[in-house]
């Protein structure tokens, strides 16, 4: 079978959504502590124990670097993995607008017309189906907003 089969296949394509987290899973994007951070942010899902620190360079209203570390569940850890390449150079407003939008497209059960702008986002968008990953797949949007807002209570997914 070859790859155009694959991407026809609604089935399939989810399998794809499926390698990608696995990548992320396994091989995080920005994972690593960072000493000099102008924000930073502990989360926790109580429901799957995962747990995450996320680490921010802003400048100037932009995020110029993002990390994370932590120990969670595949989708967790990917979801850090992919949430640190989509913020780095956005600003700070973009980011949390991101949040929400992503937030929507993960809890609603419509469609929305968000999804276009969510680009590779929209491999955790499949989450929804099973309530209890969606807090995996929040934690560190959660966790995000916290570092942003300077909240001083750990982010929690309840
Ligand atoms: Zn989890």
């Amino acid at each position: 079978m070859n790859k155009n089969d694959l991407i026809d296949d609604v089935d399939d394509v989810y399998a794809l959504y499926q390698e990608v987290i696995i990548d992320h899973s396994q091989h995080p994007r920005h994972c690593h502590c960072m000493t000099d951070a102008s924000h930073q942010a502990d989360g926790y899902n109580p429901l799957c124990g995962d747990n995450i620190t996320l680490y921010l360079t802003v400048k100037d209203n932009c995020i110029t670097d993002a990390s994370f570390q932590g120990q969670g569940c595949a989708i967790s850890t990917a979801s850090a993995s992919l949430l640190t390449e989509c913020i780095i150079g956005k600003t700070t407003d973009e980011a949390l607008s991101l949040f929400e939008r992503f937030h929507r497209v993960v809890t609603d059960k419509q469609q929305t017309d968000d999804t276009a702008q969510l680009g590779k986002l929209m491999i955790l968008a499949g989450v929804k189906a099973y309530p209890a990953r969606v807090k995996c797949a929040t934690l560190a949007w959660h966790t995000l907003q916290a570092a942003l807002t300077r909240a001083t209570q750990p982010a929690t997914t309840e």
